[in-house]
Parts: C-alpha cells; sequence; structure tokens
C-alpha cells in the first residue's frame, strides 16, 4: 500500500509513518511542520517507500497531487492542543475545516479510501460513563474557542461521512480519547507531557482547576495499529469509531504518579482556569470511552495500563537532551 499521512510529523502521524513503514509500506508524508518535527520522523527519514513533502493542507494543488498517487490517506493533520486553540482560534478553525474538505475533497476525487481523525471534544460536556459514538453532545456557545474547536471537529466528521456516502469511497473516521506516548509535546497544553517534563525538572505540577476532572489516556502504541485495519474492514465505513484506554484517572490523581514514577521533588500547585488559557475557559469534568464498537470491528482491546504508558514517556523524554535530569 501506498500511504498519505497529513499531519505524518506530528505525534500520532509519526507513530504510524513507523508502523506503515515497518510493515513494508510506501509513506508519504505531508506536513506543513508547524506544530509537527523532522525529529519525529528520524526512525523512518531514510527508509526506502518513504517520503517527506513539506506543505499545507491548504494547498489544493499539492494535496491532489500526492493523494492521486496513493492507495490509502491518513488525514491526521489539524490544530492541535488547548493553547493552539486559544491562541490562534482563526488558523485553527481554517486548518480544521477546510484544510479537512481539501483533504476529503481530494481523496474522494481520486476514489482512495480515506480515514479522518477526530477527538472525544466532539462529545463536549457530555460527561456519561462509557460514552459511545452515538452519544449526544453538549455543547457551550460556539463563539467561545474551545466549542468552536469542538464544533469543526464535530463538522469534520459530518464533511467526512457525507462525502464516503455519497461517493462510495470508503471512509472511517476515528475520535481519539487523550491518546498519549512518547513525541507527544506539552507545549500546546497536553497535560502528560507538560506534568513529565515539570517531574523530571522538579518544577512545580500545574493541577488546573481542583484536579478532580478525570481523563483515560490511550496509548499510541494501542491505537496507532487499528488505523489501517480500520480502513480495511468495510463494516466500519461512514462510521465514527471511539479509540482510547479504559484506565481513568483524576488530574491530580495523574500528578501523584507522574511525581511517583519520576522520583521527581516536585510540588503540586494549583492554577486557576482564568490563569491557565484566559477568560471564559470550560473545563470538561470527564470524558471516559466506550470503545466496545471498535472492539466488535477488529478486537480492539487496549494492552497498556497508565504506569506502563507514563513509563515510556519518562524513558523518552529522559534520552531527550533538552529536558533536564531529576537530581
Ligand atoms: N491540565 C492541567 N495542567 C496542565 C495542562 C492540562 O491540569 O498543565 C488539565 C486540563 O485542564 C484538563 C486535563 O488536564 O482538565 C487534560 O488536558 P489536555 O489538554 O491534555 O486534554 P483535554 O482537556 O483535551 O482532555
Amino acid at each position: 500500500m501506498k500511504a498519505v499521512i497529513t499531519g505524518g510529523a506530528g505525534f500520532i502521524g509519526s507513530h504510524l509513518s513507523d508502523h506503515l513503514i515497518a510493515q513494508g509500506n510506501e509513506v508519504i508524508v505531508l506536513d506543513d511542520l508547524s506544530t509537527g518535527s523532522l525529529v519525529n520522523l528520524s526512525r523512518v527519514k531514510d527508509a526506502p517507500g518513504f517520503r517527506f513533502v513539506q506543505g499545507s493542507i491548504l494547498d489544493e494543488e499539492l494535496v491532489n497531487e500526492f493523494i492521486a498517487q496513493a492507495d490509502a490517506v491518513f488525514h491526521l493533520a489539524a490544530a492541535v492542543g488547548v493553547y493552539n486553540i486559544v491562541d490562534k482560534p482563526l488558523q485553527s478553525l481554517r486548518v480544521n475545516l477546510h484544510g479537512t474538505e481539501v483533504v476529503v475533497e481530494a481523496a474522494v476525487r481520486h476514489r482512495v479510501p480515506y480515514m479522518v481523525a477526530s477527538t472525544s471534544e466532539v462529545y463536549g460536556k457530555n460527561d456519561a460513563d462509557g460514552l459511545k459514538e452515538n452519544d449526544d453532545r453538549i455543547y457551550g456557545s460556539p463563539i467561545k474557542s474551545r466549542w468552536s474547536y469542538a464544533a469543526a471537529k464535530g463538522l469534520d466528521e459530518l464533511v467526512a461521512h457525507v462525502y464516503g456516502k455519497e461517493s462510495g469511497v470508503p471512509c472511517v473516521i476515528t475520535r481519539f480519547f487523550n491518546v498519549v506516548g512518547p513525541r507527544q509535546t506539552g507545549q500546546y497544553g497536553m497535560v502528560v507531557p507538560r506534568f513529565i517534563d515539570q517531574a523530571l525538572a522538579n518544577e512545580p505540577i500545574t493541577v488546573y482547576g481542583t484536579g478532580s476532572q478525570r481523563r483515560c489516556f490511550g496509548s499510541v502504541f494501542d491505537v496507532v495499529p487499528t488505523l489501517p485495519r480500520l480502513l480495511k474492514t468495510s463494516e466500519a465505513y461512514n462510521q465514527a469509531v471511539n479509540l482510547g484506554g479504559h484506565e481513568e484517572v483524576s488530574i491530580k490523581g495523574l500528578a501523584d504518579r507522574v511525581v511517583e514514577l519520576t522520583g521527581s521533588h516536585s510540588e503540586i500547585t494549583y492554577v486557576n482556569y482564568e490563569q491557565a488559557y484566559g477568560e471564559g475557559y470550560e473545563d470538561m469534568q470527564r470524558r471516559y470511552p466506550d470503545t466496545s464498537l471498535a472492539a466488535r470491528l477488529i478486537g480492539y482491546q487496549p494492552t497498556r495500563d497508565l504506569n506502563t504508558i507514563i513509563d515510556s514517556i519518562i524513558e523518552h523524554r529522559r534520552s531527550t537532551e533538552s529536558v533536564p535530569q531529576p537530581a
């Protein structure tokens, strides 16, 4: 298979590049390096069948040129991270909304099966126990940046779904629930790499809000191999599929866990949301996935627990020179 991965120099995209190359496929990564990095591609950059193209998904000509040559498209390019969304709302909206339309239109025009990455953000404030794919979305005003992101990703799903349905070109939508692992950066807000970097530097760990909000972190190593499999599973076509882990933790509990596993001297500090993200920010209190659809479709079962996930990130960060080592 010859795959185009948009956002292939990013966190999830680069792991997918590794995986597809290891399986003997050809990969073209299209990435504008806005949040991704060539360092993430160091494993594959010299592999036969690998090609990196620097460019934006807003560039229709470029997107069409490469998708026309492909057998599969994995669309992972997006403006990600809460800081990014809050700081650059217009650019985020353009990339997440128009960029997806460009990629999906190209995939349909050239009749190439495509996967569109979505997020558990689409459920908004719905904190049900075990969110199922068809559950209701609960949002605040779209004028608030966080909800504008959720609304844009919801529209991405709609674009992917309707184009797929009307054209008959295979299409799968994947909803990632707090997927974490080595190479994810804390620069744009993601809590796990932020806490680990803070702990490794023996700096205060910044818990936003009360820390009682809960998340369920999924391993990138559990999630990535499912993506090409879903795209080959006809029962998955035109569906949105939840992917994530099963071990739920409060954010305060996560901070404690990170301190313990790094052996850090960091203290835990509490920061209010306004200080962290600016005025009017709303957090989700809980997000727990029901992954039984992925289990039914391809036998998906997350195998890595939270300690294993955190340990693998610590190991990766310790091997990265830029991170100070704990005393
Ligand atoms: N968070 C935190 N400290 C940080 C960064 C994030 O306490 O330095 C919190 C954040 O407010 C949220 C949770 O951790 O409640 C997960 O945040 P992230 O941005 O990783 O994911 P999302 O909010 O999209 O689930």
